[in-house]
């Protein structure tokens, strides 16, 4: 494997192909799949979050304000999807949602290429390192997030099998309506699995090379498919860091079903500890 990716990364306004990021200092290797084990549901968690409007739950002005504009924007996915294309391909705009959502994506794209890297080999056409392609990428793992979220901790609370979810695409065709008709929001888990299966398979026929034994990512996205594959095959369970205030977007992988609240890092740990003192 032999994916590169910069120090750090910066986002900046380029007319033609909107809000586009670049990268800084030194490129490194990545040289293993293996610090990647939540990267892929994490990047699926940044888009989730913008649709399920998680802003955080700090009682700044700020933050009551940015929950406002959205609660405003109506409630499909389809009208959130136009409001992240906006954010990203407006300089400055003017209306509070859109304002919003871009201060989101902003913040929540930088802070997980920093951790992880950009999403295109380096040597990728400008055009492909723009934020527009960075939400249609992580959209692919937006699924795959809502899934392990679904199955993970709470699966013990759904004895019928179905999952609580909200499909926004044909999952099953034949057996969508039926749920449509029952039972609003859901959809069953096999379905579900199935489907997850299938995008993880078009992934790695994409963007994976070698042999089964010693796959070869081509570039981020393979290695975060592989990734994906390897967290769900080993059935890994993850929680959220328990930072919700600013809010951070880590994931937590679980270890022997310890299921205590616990931080990604320090500075998260000293936030967590502040508001619950407040
Ligand atoms: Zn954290």
């Amino acid at each position: 494997m032999n994916i590169v990716r910069h120090s750090s990364y910066k986002l900046f306004w380029k007319p033609k192909l909107g809000w586009t990021y670049a990268g800084l200092e030194n490129l490194q290797k990545i040289d293993t799949i293996d610090k990647l084990t939540t990267a892929p549901f994490e990047l699926g968690g940044i888009i989730s979050s913008i649709r399920k409007k998680y802003i955080g739950a700090s009682n700044s002005k700020i933050t009551k304000n940015a929950q406002n504009a959205l609660e405003t924007v109506t409630d499909t996915a389809f009208a959130i999807d136009q409001l992240m294309i906006q954010a990203a391909s407006t300089k400055e705009p003017v209306d509070s949602a859109t304002i919003t959502v871009q201060s989101m994506l902003k913040e929540r794209m930088l802070w997980w290429m920093n951790k992880y890297g950009c999403l295109n080999t380096y040597d990728t056409k400008p055009e492909y390192r723009t934020m527009e392609v960075f939400i249609s990428q992580g959209k692919k793992f937006e699924w795959i997030f809502d899934y392990i979220n679904e199955i993970g901790l709470y699966a013990n609370a759904l004895p019928d099998g179905l999952l609580r979810m909200r499909p926004t695409e044909a999952i099953n065709m034949q057996t969508r309506k039926e749920y449509t008709a029952t039972e609003v929001n859901a959809v069953s888990k096999d379905d579900f699995a199935g489907y997850i299966r299938s995008l993880i398979i078009a992934g790695q026929t994409k963007f994976v090379t070698g042999t089964p034994n010693e796959p070869i990512p081509t570039n981020m996205q393979g290695a975060l498919w592989l990734a994906a594959d390897q967290a769900l095959s080993n059935n890994v369970t993850f929680m959220r860091c328990a930072n919700i205030y600013t809010p951070c977007m880590s994931l937590i992988t679980i270890i022997n079903d310890n299921y205590q609240q616990a931080t990604c890092s320090k500075p998260c740990k000293e936030i967590a500890k502040e508001y619950n003192n407040v």
